[in-house]
C-alpha cells in the first residue's frame, strides 16, 4: 500500500480532512467508506489508534495539569453526524482512553422545558469545558440549524440568523482559550441502514434504537441540505469543520484520535514550575524517614 504523503510529518491529517473555509461543500463528493491518511488497514488502524490513546492520556494529564496552575486553555471536540453515525461510539473508544477526571462529555438532546425557555446557546455555554479540560459535545448547538431546520422547529429568519451568532460564539471561544475541533461524521445511507437493522435484530443493541430516526432517514436529503449549509457557513480558519468518513467504525475512531493529538500537540501544554521549594520539602521529608 502506498504511504500516504500526508502521514510524513505525522501532524496532517487536519489538513487532509478540514473543509476549507469559504468553500461551499457537497457532501456527494465525499466517499463515507474512504479512509484518508491511514496507517493501512484495519489492523493497522486499531494499533495506532491505541498508540495514539497512550499518547493522548499523557498531553491530557500535562493539560489538566497545566490547567491546575492557571493556564486558561481547553479543547472542545463537537461531534456532529446523522443517527448511527458514531458520536457515542467515539466516545467510548476513544474519549475512553482518556483520565475521565479531566473530561466534560455531554449529550444534547431534544430541549427541555428549561431549556427552551432561554437562547439556543444557554445549555451550551454551561457545558463548556473548564481550564485543562477536554469538553465532548456529543451533538451541539449545530442541531438549531440541522434538525430545526429540517423539521422547521423555527422561523426560518430565526434559524437563518442563528449561522451568525455561531460564528460569533465560536470566534469568543477561540478568542477565550479554546481549541475547537468540529468533527462531521460523514456516514452513508446504506451503511445507517444496515446498522439501524442492526439495532432492531439485536437484543442488547434495541435500546438504542428510536423510531424517530426512521424519520429522519426518510428525510435523509433535506438532512444532508442542512449539514451542507452548516459545515459550509460555520468553518472558519479558528473553528474548521473535519469531515471524517465515518463507514468504517476503526476510521472514524483512528481519525478522531489523530485530530485531537495533532491539536493537543500544537498547544503543547506543560507542567507548570511547582510553587514551593522541593529542595526543601525533600530535606524535611528526608528528615522523618
Ligand atoms: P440521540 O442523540 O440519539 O440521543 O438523540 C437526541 C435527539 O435529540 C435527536 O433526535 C436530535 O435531533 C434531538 N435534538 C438535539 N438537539 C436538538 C435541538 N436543539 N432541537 C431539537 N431536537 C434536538
Ligand atoms: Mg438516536
Amino acid at each position: 500500500m502506498p504511504k500516504h504523503p500526508a502521514r510524513k510529518n505525522g501532524e496532517a491529517l487536519r489538513a487532509l480532512l478540514r473543509l476549507p473555509p469559504g468553500e461551499r461543500v457537497e457532501l456527494a463528493g465525499y466517499d463515507a467508506r474512504a479512509t484518508p491518511g491511514a496507517p493501512g488497514g484495519r489492523r493497522a488502524g486499531l494499533a495506532d489508534t491505541a498508540r495514539t490513546g497512550r499518547r493522548l492520556a499523557r498531553l491530557q494529564e500535562r493539560l489538566w495539569a497545566a490547567g491546575r496552575a492557571g493556564d486558561h486553555r481547553r479543547v472542545l471536540l463537537v461531534l456532529q453526524g446523522m443517527d448511527t453515525s458514531g458520536k457515542g461510539g467515539t466516545v467510548k473508544h476513544v474519549i475512553g482512553r482518556l483520565n475521565p477526571a479531566g473530561c466534560r462529555i455531554t449529550a444534547f438532546g431534544v430541549p427541555t422545558e428549561e431549556e427552551r425557555r432561554h437562547d439556543f446557546l444557554w445549555r451550551v455555554r454551561r457545558a463548556l469545558p473548564e481550564a485543562g479540560e477536554i469538553g465532548v459535545f456529543d451533538r451541539s448547538h449545530y442541531e438549531d440549524v440541522l434538525i430545526a431546520r429540517v423539521r422547521h422547529l423555527a422561523r426560518p429568519a430565526e434559524i437563518g440568523s442563528r449561522y451568525g451568532l455561531i460564528n460569533d460564539f465560536e470566534r469568543s471561544l477561540a478568542e477565550d482559550g479554546v481549541t475547537l475541533v468540529k468533527c462531521f461524521l460523514h456516514l452513508s445511507p446504506e451503511e445507517q441502514g444496515r446498522r439501524l437493522l442492526r439495532r432492531l435484530d439485536r437484543p442488547d443493541k434495541r435500546w438504542k434504537f428510536d423510531p424517530a430516526d426512521l424519520d429522519g432517514r426518510a428525510r435523509w436529503s433535506a438532512h444532508q441540505e442542512a449539514h451542507e449549509l452548516a459545515l459550509t457557513r460555520c468553518s472558519a480558519p479558528y473553528a474548521p469543520w473535519y469531515l471524517v468518513p465515518a463507514d468504517r467504525k476503526w476510521y472514524r475512531d483512528w481519525a478522531i484520535g489523530r485530530l485531537l493529538l495533532e491539536h493537543l500537540r500544537e498547544l503543547d501544554p506543560r507542567y507548570p514550575e511547582p510553587g514551593f521549594d522541593v529542595a526543601e520539602c525533600r530535606l524535611r521529608l528526608l528528615e522523618r524517614m
